[in-house]
């Protein structure tokens, strides 16, 4: 839920994200209005779509100039972000475990990877990439210490549905799960699904079929 109050799908968030990093980029290189059609032609969309998205985050540019980029990344982070931040966690510093923390370091201040588990004794007690790893038995009361509501599975994924009872037992309300498995979870928990070795051989297939058919891409 935004600061409105309105609630709002999974696809409209993800495209509210996707239209900040695209913000962002164009305030960098300088750009202080954009139209509708321009932020759509980035993003692969229409620019009803878009006008229809960020009605949502309730700020609405001009017809003359169109969004004021700083004004409209301001309202897109009160509606996305929560103040101060989010605490987030990761299960299973293995090799993808690892490249994420390496990955997040210090790019999202909004979220934050602050504790990183693995049932392994040797990742414990240390500092990788940037982050403190304890022990997968500490999980509980580290999540309670931390506040932590947010979580990222990267453990095999023989271990994911242990890991996710125990994360959504401890408060966990939202994960992003990368083990190819589909986690059951109570009612008013979200899971994100993200398996890279998947989307890379959707891409592979369709290099070598020349593309994917007219109309498919969009619904992948
Ligand atoms: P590595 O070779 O460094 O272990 P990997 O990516 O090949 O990397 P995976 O077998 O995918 O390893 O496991 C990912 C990580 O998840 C490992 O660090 C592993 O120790 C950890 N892990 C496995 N089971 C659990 C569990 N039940 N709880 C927490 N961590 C776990």
């Amino acid at each position: 839920m935004g600061h409105s109050g309105k609630r709002v799908s999974g696809p409209t968030v993800g495209r509210l994200s996707l239209y900040r990093r695209l913000l962002n980029v164009l305030r960098d290189e300088g750009v202080s209005h954009v139209f509708s059609r321009q932020l759509a032609a980035m993003a692969g969309r229409t620019a009803a779509q878009v006008r229809r998205d960020l009605m949502v985050v309730g700020y609405s540019g001009s017809p003359g100039r169109g969004y004021d980029v700083a004004r409209l990344l301001a309202s897109l982070r009160e509606f996305l972000d929560t103040p101060g931040g989010q605490n987030v966690a990761l299960v299973g510093v293995g090799n993808l475990g690892k490249a994420l923390l390496s990955y997040f370091a210090g790019r999202r201040p909004n979220l934050r990877i602050v504790a990183a588990f693995d049932i392994d004794p040797g990742k414990a007690n240390r500092v990788i990439n940037g982050c403190r790893c304890y022990s997968s038995q500490r999980l509980a009361e580290m999540l309670a210490a931390k506040g932590i509501r947010v979580a990222i599975i990267a453990v095999p994924a023989a271990a994911a549905q242990d890991i996710a009872d125990r994360l959504t037992a401890c408060g966990v309300r939202g994960i992003l799960n990368f083990a190819p498995v589909r986690l059951r979870v109570p009612p008013g928990v979200h899971v994100e699904d993200l398996d890279m070795i998947v989307s890379l051989e959707k891409a592979a297939y369709f290099a070598r079929q020349g593309g994917p058919r007219t109309g498919e891409a969009a619904d992948a």
